[in-house]
């Protein structure tokens, strides 16, 4: 079963306390489509310039990501740019260049259409609800959001949370949401918003999971060298969204969550170890089981006698 990821396209350049990269990609649906591309196809919407390189169709079709749905329109391809301070954790974003970004109307193909699985990478919310609109019958809509949208745009998010199954957001934005501290009252009142499920990042801590009477806490990788944490949360849900698609062929159940927010975050920890989709361009299957099983031991423990 393929999956069907929408979200930006882009040309990046970050800046951390060490290295600088000007121009490569990245857009939450250029992460979220490649972690998901290790579980599932991928039909990938979006936009790019004509200054986008070739190449990168290329790499998609490499990794079974079918691109018909990315229009190719004349003008500049979406560009960010960020800065990360000394604890790679707080960023500012530098600059914003919507480009060809600003007059995109996502419309799918055809076959697209009859997505069961659909992973809404970060967007604006209107432009997530018109993708979900051409969808014919979704099985599970996932939708990541950022602060951005919670302070300029609302009303569309508040429109679209009734129409996802799971919702992904990091501790910050939970809280600016839900004007919580408590992250387990914020994930609550965020499943009464409409979503059934509820992620919530908490970068190098792990990431929460909140269902119906459900809670589920994952750790994080310990990594000892992050070069570049742009793009982890769109490779969190990417993961998270491809393996949903892979495996599930009933309803998606709580358990399936669990092991699916494990995978999301055993892509995440590779991505960060390098610049924009550098470590996940050569990311193995092997790679990534041996780390899900580091996970696995991390969390195990006996009750004491
Ligand atoms: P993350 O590190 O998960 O917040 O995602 C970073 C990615 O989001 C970068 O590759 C950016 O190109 C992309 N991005 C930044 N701002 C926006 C925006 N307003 N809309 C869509 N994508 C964005």
């Amino acid at each position: 079963m393929s999956v069907l990821v929408v979200g930006s396209i882009a040309l990046d350049t970050v800046k951390t306390p060490v290295e600088e990269h000007t121009d490569q990609l990245g857009g939450s649906a250029s992460y979220a489509a490649v972690g998901a591309s290790f579980f599932s196809p991928v039909q990938l919407v979006g936009v790019v310039g004509d200054d986008f390189p070739e190449s990168e169709f290329e790499f998609w079709k490499s990794r079974k990501i079918d691109a018909s749905g990315v229009q190719r329109v004349r003008g500049k391809t979406f560009r960010w740019s960020g800065e990360y301070a000394w604890d790679l954790n707080t960023r500012e974003t530098r600059s914003v260049a919507l480009n060809v970004f600003e007059n995109f109307q996502p419309e799918l193909p055809e076959d697209f259409r009859k997505a069961e699985f659909v992973l809404l990478a970060n967007i604006a919310p209107s432009l997530q609800s018109h993708v979900l609109d051409q969808v014919c019958r979704p099985r599970f809509v996932v939708a990541d959001t950022m602060d951005l949208w919670i302070e300029t745009t609302r009303k569309d998010l508040d429109a679209l949370l009734p129409r996802i199954d799971l919702l992904i957001l990091n501790d910050s934005e939970a809280r600016e949401m839900t004007k919580e501290t408590s992250l387990v009252k914020a994930g609550r009142k965020i499943r009464e918003m409409g979503p059934r499920y509820v992620a919530i990042k908490k970068g190098e801590h792990g990431a929460l999971l909140f269902g119906d009477d459900e809670f589920f806490s994952c750790g994080a990788y310990p990594l000892e060298d992050i070069h570049d944490p742009t793009g982890a949360g769109d490779t969190f849900a990417g993961g998270v969204g491809g393996f949903l698609a892979a495996h599930v062929k009933g309803e998606v159940t709580f358990a399936d969550l669990r092991r699916a927010i494990i995978y999301g975050s055993v892509l995440a920890s590779f991505c960060v170890e390098a610049f924009s989709l550098e470590r996940l361009r050569k990311l193995t299957k092997d790679e990534i089981m041996e780390r899900y099983q580091v996970f696995r031991l991390m969390s195990q423990f006996e009750i004491a006698a």
